[in-house]
């Protein structure tokens, strides 16, 4: 018997890492069952916060956000994942006067369905949505600082091409700076975003933090993180 002939679904429709925020969890229950019905990885956030912290951890392909959350509000939800992301978002909202802020600029959301709505119009928006962003998401999510490279794609961290041994953690903090270069990040959110699993102290941040520039400026790249004082640390910014 041929085996081995039969086309995967991921040659025809791509396949995504989906999060689903939706605090109704029969909503949300039907739409992930719908959405692994086509093949897609799913990972639920029942309000704002867990979203944030899901949306941290997992780095999904696309956002399917209901608007209307208890904990954190969508709206600062999506804001949130902007101000860090241009990953695709799908919001699922019942007001629809908020359309206009949700779609604009400011807060970018790619697509929208509107409550109540059938779960075969939100798999189309999504199967649309993923078409339309798959080219950008195929190119390398590489951060550059002078000689530093922090490439994403790879979990790797080069200096002049050269490939620096870090440890997860090191790497992790020094991905999460890499993630918002302007920004100050606190030591609380170090610790959320790249220990994740830890009790870390913010002291331990430090630590890290000490080894990581260490390692760093001895590959050549100089003194790249910046504490900034009583508040947490960035990453320096480079003139080219
Ligand atoms: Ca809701």
């Amino acid at each position: 018997m041929l085996v081995g002939m039969q086309r995967t679904r991921a040659t025809v429709d791509r396949v995504a890492h989906v999060l689903v925020v939706e605090d109704d969890r029969d909503i949300a229950e039907s739409i992930e069952l719908y959405l692994r019905h086509d093949g897609h990885r799913t990972d639920r956030a029942h309000d704002g916060r867990q979203a944030l912290e899901l949306f941290h951890h997992a780095n999904p392909d696309l956002v399917i956000l209901d608007v209307g959350l208890p904990e954190v509000d969508g709206l600062e939800v999506l804001r949130a994942i902007r101000s860090r992301s241009e990953v695709p978002v799908i919001v699922v909202t019942a007001r629809r006067e908020e359309l206009d802020e949700l779609l604009g600029l400011a807060l970018g959301a790619d697509d929208y369905v509107t409550k109540p709505f059938n779960p075969r119009t939100l798999l189309a928006r999504v199967k649309a949505v993923l078409r339309r962003s798959a080219p950008q998401r195929s190119l390398p999510r590489v951060t550059r600082l002078g000689a530093l490279e922090v490439d994403r794609d790879r979990a790797d961290v080069r200096v002049d091409g050269a490939s620096v041994a870090l440890t997860p953690t090191e790497y992790q903090l020094l991905a999460t700076l890499a993630d918002a270069p302007a920004m100050v990040m606190r030591r609380d959110q170090l610790i959320e975003r790249a220990m994740p699993d830890s009790d870390a102290l913010e002291r331990t941040v430090d630590g890290h933090m000490k080894n990581l520039r260490r390692k760093l400026a001895d590959a050549g790249a100089g003194d790249v993180i910046e504490t900034v004082r009583g508040i947490g640390y960035r990453l320096r910014r480079f003139e080219d």
